[in-house]
Order: C-alpha cells, then structure tokens, then sequence
C-alpha cells in the first residue's frame, strides 16, 4: 500500500505503515450529543467513512470505532434548562445523530461505544496515572499532572510555558499547575445523582479526554494506527488525550487525523454562534447524496464555507455523474455487461488511486470520476457498448470508494418508493409508445402534445439516435 497520510502530529505527509499487517485500527472522535447534529458536525464523521473505505479497498481490515460522548458539562446544561434527565437528552440527540450519519450514507462504526458504558475503563486509567505520579486527588477531583509528563504540548507543538491555564475546572488555585486538567471531576451540589460514579476519590464523572483514551484503549489497544477528529479538537481535547494514554505507558495513536471545519459566513459553524446548517434541514434542500458528494468531494483538510450556491452547485455536479450511470446501467445493465466489469472488481483508475493515496485527496480524485463520466457519455453517444460497460464498472468503483455510488442500495430508494418507480417506468413508456405511434401515423400535433404534457409532469424527453430517452428534471 503507498498511502501517505498528513500527520498532524509530525506535521508532514507521511508513509502509512499500519501497526499490523493487512490490518488498520481507527479511533474517530464521535458528537457529544448535546443536540440536533448540523453539517460541520457530521463532516468528520463523512470524511473519516471515506478514508475507512480507503483503507478497505488497499486490502486491509480495518477496526473503527468511534464513541458517543453522552456525559459532559454540556449535555448536562442543557438538559437542566429543558428539565429533562440528562440521560434522556443524551439519547435523544445521539438517536438524531445516528439518523444524520445513516442518511448520509456513512458506515456504521465496528464498535460505537457510549462513555457512560465504560466508566470502569476510566476509572482504571486514572488509577495507573496516579501510580505512576502522573495525576493526583483533590477533594475528589483528580488532575492530570502536565509538569510530570515531558512529553505534554508535542502533538500540536506548544511550549507548556506558553500554554494557558486548563479551562475546565473553575478553581485553580489548588492545582500544582494552572495547565493541569481534569481527568475526573468531583460530584458538585446541584447537579443530579445519576451522573455520578463511585470511585476510590468519591463520586464524580469523567473528562472528556479521558473518555476517549479510556474507549480508545478498551476497543483498540494500549497502540493504534490512526486518531482521527476535527480541526477544533487539536488542542486541548486530543493533546490532553495523548498525554494521558502515553503517560499511562501507552503507545496510543501512530498518526493523527484532523479534518478543515465547515464555515458559514466565514466562521467556523457553530452553535454559539448561531451560524449553523442542520442536517436535517439541508436535505430538504437536496437529497442527501447530494450533501454527501457536496462534503466529500474538497480535500478532508480543506476549509468549506458553506453557501447555498456552493450545494447547489455540487448537486449539480452529481447529477451528471448519475445521470450517465443511470443512462449507461440502463443500455448496458448493471452488472457484469458485455466487456465490462460489475463495480465490485472493476480495476481503479490509477489517477484516481494516486490522488487517494496522496492524503485522501478526492478533490483530484472526483476529477477523474468527472474524466471518465465525459468519456463515458462519448461512448453512449457512439453505441460503444462494451467502452459504455467499461467505463461504467469504472466509475461505479470509484463512486463506491466514496460512497457515492447511485446504484448502490443506500442510494436507491426501496419499498413503496420502488414500487412507485416502476409504475412510472411503465406509465412514461406508455406515453411514449402512443407518441411514437402518433408519429407513425404523422399525427405531430399529438405527438408534441404528449412530449408537452410529459414535460410539464417534470419528464423531459430526448430523441437520440439510439432511441427516445427520458428524464426526471
Ligand atoms: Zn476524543
């Protein structure tokens, strides 16, 4: 495999050399589910299916997990303001993301484990940090001890001098250092019961990086290949999460994966900010494939600003790519077809393999799926069926690396709405043969009539040389 990876950590493009051979381990950070998910959250989750996917197609067997934080400050919050139980907000939310992410077309994780199931992993963490003098208790709170632990700051290439104070704990002036974090924060007064776990320093409930190494170690091992997450996450949340893993004698995360964020009126989308996007409303806008390619199509680091222009733009875009799958799947069948391969066993285009290879770049790599969707439609027009076959194998594959694949059952409609498909198939046809037979008879005034009336229900119909075509407009 010659996939290169930009590792934050080293900050340079490096060889991806998984720890194992023929296998890859991946840890994504997943939503804290403190509310309806917009589309600069569910980016990471999409390119992070993108680059497991990747991985699957080199051959490797790839173990992803990614978690839902479903105890934090946050959810905590805002379920007091709803007077709802914090456990009911977090199911909620996590329920509304699920839904996001299935919509979307991303794979499930092979391991989505939720923080309050594995408060016992953490609870063990903090025990083997404070053997090892790398944390310590304070009235039940109990802080990871960054003075003690050389390595704390490398990951994002900060001086511990030039660090700010730990923003996650009120009182400082009973730490060792006022950059030390919270590894597990005691129960306070006022907050409820049920979000407390008994431990050796008393009841409390964890930080939020602790959770992540203690799910990460739990599910992949004290090492791993890749750690994946936003941008935003660098720093503290991921520095603070290496720091603890490593101090604890672990090996953690070989490489470190951060996707650009989605902006809105050029700041980063966020809820503070009120400038945000919901998944659920946007794919009302446009089908969510549409969505899908919009996200996936810039490079994973690039920043997208989102504008309705922009989405409208890259369905647009999509729309040409399926359009010739449809046009071609329908002239030359959808599997294995004459001369040409069934998507599953097609062979990569090698530019397209070079741009994924290249640190996942799909920007360049859509490119060629547009190449081959130009060459595709020469074919067409030419009645190369077995170069149509090809071509369509071809860009099946790729739009499968991607996720994008319009004949893929994610994409395809099922149940009634397949039903309804094939009645109107067999309605246009209909249509159609009466046309044709009022042309026979040089009756063009019916003939045009029905193409009109065809055309105002939204079927646009084509005369080609290889016959009448039609459309959905
Ligand atoms: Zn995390």
């Amino acid at each position: 495999m010659s996939l290169r990876l930009y590792d934050t950590a080293a900050r340079a493009v490096r060889d991806f050399t998984p720890l194992r051979a023929g296998r890859a381990s991946v840890y994504v950070c997943g939503l804290t589910v403190q509310g309806p998910p917009h589309i600069g959250h569910v980016r990471s989750a999409l390119v992070f299916d993108v680059m497991r996917r990747w991985l699957t197609a080199g051959g490797l067997e790839v173990t992803y997990v990614r978690n839902v934080t479903d105890i934090d400050d946050k959810i905590l919050a805002k379920a007091a303001a709803a007077g709802v139980p914090w456990w009911a907000w977090a199911y909620e939310h996590e329920r509304a993301v699920t839904r996001a992410y299935d919509v979307l077309g991303i794979l499930p994780p092979t391991y989505e484990p939720r923080a309050t199931g594995h408060v016992t992993d953490m609870v063990t963490l903090v025990e083997r940090l404070v053997e090892r003098g790398h944390a310590y208790a304070i009235g039940g709170d109990v802080y990871f001890d960054v003075r003690s632990f050389p390595g704390y700051g490398t990951l994002t290439g900060q001086r511990l001098d030039d660090l700010q104070p730990a923003a996650d704990t009120d009182s400082d002036d009973r730490k060792r250092d006022p950059r030390d974090f919270a590894l597990w924060k005691a129960h306070k007064d006022g907050e409820p019961a049920t979000a407390a776990w008994p431990t050796p320093w008393g009841p409390g409930r964890p930080g939020w990086p602790l959770e992540c190494s203690a799910m990460a170690g739990r599910y992949l091992g004290p090492e791993f290949d890749i750690h994946g997450g936003g941008l935003d996450l660098r720093f503290p949340h991921h520095e603070n999460e290496q720091a603890q893993s490593r101090a604890a004698g672990d090996g953690f995360a070989r490489y470190w994966l951060h996707n650009g964020w989605v902006t809105l009126g050029g700041e980063k989308m966020s809820k503070s900010l009120g400038n945000t996007a919901l998944v659920d409303e946007v794919v009302e806008q446009v089908r969510p494939v549409e969505l899908r390619y919009y996200l996936v199509a810039p490079h994973y680091r690039s920043t997208v600003e989102f504008t309705a222009g922009a989405l409208e733009e890259a369905g647009v875009a999509y729309r040409r790519l399926e359009s010739f799958v449809r046009r071609a799947a329908e002239r030359v069948g959808s599997g294995c077809a004459a001369g040409g391969a069934a998507a599953g066993t097609a062979v990569l285009d090698p530019a397209f393999v070079a741009a994924l290879d290249d640190d996942l770049r799909t920007s360049a790599a859509v490119a060629v799926v547009h190449d081959t969707v130009r060459e595709g439609n020469s074919a067409l027009a030419d009645g190369d069926d077995a170069r149509v076959a090809d071509l369509l194998g071809s860009v099946r594959a790729m739009l499968g690396v991607l996720g994008l694949d319009p004949l893929d059952p994610q994409w395809a409609s099922g149940g009634d709405d397949q039903r309804l498909t094939s009645v109107t198939d067999g309605l246009v046809a209909l249509a159609l043969e009466q046309r044709a037979a009022a042309r026979a008879r040089k009756d063009y005034a019916s003939a045009d009539a029905i193409r009109n009336q065809l055309g105002a229900l939204g079927v646009q119909v084509e005369d080609t040389s290889q016959g009448t075509r039609w459309e959905l407009t």
